[in-house]
């Protein structure tokens, strides 16, 4: 099954984690229900209870950081929900639906700001990462690497949804 979506010029395929807050919170369905309704394509999903060197690759660009050290503690103290979400400009509309990084400043109506909503002061001080319930690949370089790390080829699906013609 290949990487790459049918139609690479605006057909994209982004990497979404269930953070472990989502998932001892019981609200992954919900918010996979949206992603779902938007029209996006599931490609892939499993749950994993990521290691730290995999956590610490998919962080990279963030080594280094006051943070960085809380943010792969909390997203390696329980399971998450990996996934691959396909659609047209998939990377930069998955990002609008996933709303801003820090929740306090997230608009509501996106998954960060309906089901979060912490400062990134109020983590700083009591020494802990955001918990901000999903993560999504910020562009498309960074989903193809995402992808790659977190999914073998043969865990990636290719098949036609039956409203695939209204809604792309
Ligand atoms: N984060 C944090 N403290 C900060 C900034 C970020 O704990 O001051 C966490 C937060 O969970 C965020 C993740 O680190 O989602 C990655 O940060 P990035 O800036 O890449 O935000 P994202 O791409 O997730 O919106
Ligand atoms: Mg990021």
């Amino acid at each position: 099954m290949s990487k790459d979506p049918d139609n690479p010029e605006t057909i994209e395929r982004t990497f979404i984690a269930f953070k472990p807050d989502a998932v001892q919170r019981g609200i992954v369905g919900e918010i996979l229900h949206r992603l779902e309704r938007a029209g996006l394509k599931i490609s892939a999903l499993k749950m994993i209870h990521a290691s730290d060197e995999l956590l610490e690759e998919h962080y990279s660009e963030h080594k280094g950081k006051d943070f960085f050290q809380n943010l792969v503690d909390f997203m390696g103290g329980g399971p998450v929900i990996a996934g691959v979400l396909e659609g047209v400009k998939a990377v930069s509309v998955v990002r609008k639906l996933v709303g801003e990084t820090e929740p306090y400043e997230a608009a509501p109506g996106t998954i960060r700001g309906d089901y979060s909503h912490v400062s990134v002061e109020h983590a700083n001080r009591k020494g802990k990462a955001v918990k901000n319930v999903i993560h999504a690949s910020g562009n498309l370089e960074e989903a193809r690497k995402e992808i790659d790390l977190w999914f073998d080829e043969d865990e990636i699906f290719t098949y036609e949804r039956t409203d695939d013609d209204h809604i792309r």
